[in-house]
């Protein structure tokens, strides 16, 4: 199931962001809690009632250099891009604008569903302003406030009426979807068409100039694959696709629909930041994980030199220590070839099931070797354990006290697990659960 997209357009300090944080409400996110790696609030997921979707504001996305009325029009074109509903938002205090006229304008040119939110009306008494906004020709606007939180039940559940029906994947459960993700010119587009054989992909030395098609399915040794969609390797050519905010959306898109991504780095340049962003987004995400080193021919190398750059990997990337690290080369193919068969390992173990038997054996054993933590005189006394879901695998663990279970302890447990289990490729995900 891929889950619907809303996107909040209109003018800007009409609430859209304010209205965007109401509706995804206080997620704690595990990035966050890693230095150097903070979320970009435009996008993101979150719940109505029975619904699941994700969210943009794309008024978060700043196209750098446009004037005024081209950002919002760029604005509403990534909704039209990008969304299945489409909130458009204006503010009823200040009546429609000129720069409503124009969003509606752009807005017109899509089938897409739209619903119009009247802002800012903060008490009853202030409905009567939102007569207004029927010239707009978008029906019956919906009055809202941001501050208050007053309307938006009414206003998701509208959203919620149109969504699209038929939203499953298109791909079998036995296909591996994987996604290249990284800074723009780490050579994705490049790896990509080393994996495909063919010159699919068109190729340029301009960063944020590379294209390609959708997806693209691929065999190989009697696995099918298919290599989703990323920013910048779509045949589009839109101004906005160079924005960094716009890639990590799309960045973020292709993860979610991914069993795997491969994180790539450009050997050549170093870590930078924004590689952890990325990187950390599909750590959060709970997707499989490889990590791709591309470029490996432009580097002078002697024989420590793969060594130091693994160790350095290691410590920039403490949370994906998981990930399986490959050095390659797009332009010579040099183990390119090996990559495929590293996702599919990934992905398998993605998958894995583990028996209860063995599990609840390797917890046994490994509060035998360390004792659980105690606290004022209590200690943590595990129950039982077992495996609820998979891609990631994800384990719950019944003690007396969820309070007791330590951070450190439980990374001893993770780590117990997986010396036992090959989770090679994979996070795993540990939920102490009290039993009463
Ligand atoms: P954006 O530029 O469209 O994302 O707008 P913001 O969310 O940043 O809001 C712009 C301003 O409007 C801020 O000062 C908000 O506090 C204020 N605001 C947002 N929603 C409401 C509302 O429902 N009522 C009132 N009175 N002010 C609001
Ligand atoms: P993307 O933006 O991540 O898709 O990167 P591209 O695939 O467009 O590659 C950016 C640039 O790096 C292009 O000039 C490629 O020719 C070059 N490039 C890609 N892979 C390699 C490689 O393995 N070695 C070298 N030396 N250059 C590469």
């Amino acid at each position: 199931m891929t889950k619907p997209v809303i996107a909040i357009v209109g003018r800007p300090n009409v609430g859209k962001s304010t209205i965007f944080n109401r509706i995804v409400g206080e997620r704690v996110s595990i990035v966050e809690d890693i230095p150097g790696v903070t979320r970009d609030r435009i996008y993101s997921s979150a719940e109505w009632l029975t619904h699941d979707f994700n969210i943009i504001d794309t008024g978060g996305i700043e196209i750098s250099d446009a004037p005024f009325m081209e950002q919002i029009r760029q604005q509403a074109e990534i909704a039209i891009d990008e969304a299945d509903v489409i909130i458009f938002m204006t503010n009823g205090r200040e009546g429609v604008t000129l720069a409503d006229e124009q969003v509606a304008k752009m807005l017109y040119k899509t089938k897409k569903p739209i619903v119009l939110a009247v802002n800012k009306i903060d008490n009853p008494d202030m409905r009567e302003m939102m007569y207004d906004f029927y010239s707009l020709g978008f029906g019956d606007p919906f009055p809202i406030s941001g501050s208050h939180g007053l309307g938006l039940g009414d206003l998701l559940d509208e959203c919620a009426k149109n969504f699209p029906q038929d939203n499953e994947e298109q791909y079998g459960e036995d296909v591996i979807k994987f996604s290249l993700i990284g800074r723009p010119n780490v050579g994705k587009s490049s790896l990509v068409n080393a994996f495909l054989g063919q010159d699919r992909v068109i190729v340029s030395d301009v960063a944020g100039t590379t294209r390609d098609a959708i997806d693209s399915p691929y065999e190989y040794d009697g696995q099918e694959y298919v290599i989703i969609d990323t920013a910048g390797m779509r045949k589009k050519g839109k101004v906005y696709e160079t924005t960094e905010k716009y890639s990590v959306l799309r960045a973020l898109r292709a993860i979610e629909r991914s069993d795997v991504v491969l994180v790539v780095l450009n050997a050549d340049e170093g870590i930078q930041e924004q590689d952890k962003k990325i990187a950390g987004y599909a750590h959060e995400a709970g997707k499989a994980v490889v990590i791709v080193v591309n470029k490996w021919d432009a580097v002078e190398k002697d024989e420590k030199t793969m060594n130091f750059y693994t160790e350095q990997i290691r410590e920039h990337f403490l949370f994906l220590d998981y990930a399986p690290i490959i050095f390659v080369s797009a332009k010579t193919r040099k183990r390119v070839h090996q990559i495929l068969p590293v996702i599919q390992r990934a992905s398998e173990n993605h998958a894995m099931r583990v028996q209860s038997s063995i599990l609840n054996e390797v917890i046994e054993d490994a509060v035998a070797r360390n004792p659980a933590p105690t606290d004022k005189g209590r200690r943590l006394r595990i129950y039982y354990a077992t495996q609820v879901a998979i891609k990631p695998p994800t384990f719950v663990v019944f003690v007396n006290e969820s309070e007791l279970m330590h951070f450190s302890y439980e990374r001893f447990l993770e780590n117990r697990i997986r010396e036992t289990f090959d989770f090679e490729g994979t996070p795993i995900r540990l939920i102490t659960r009290t039993r009463a």
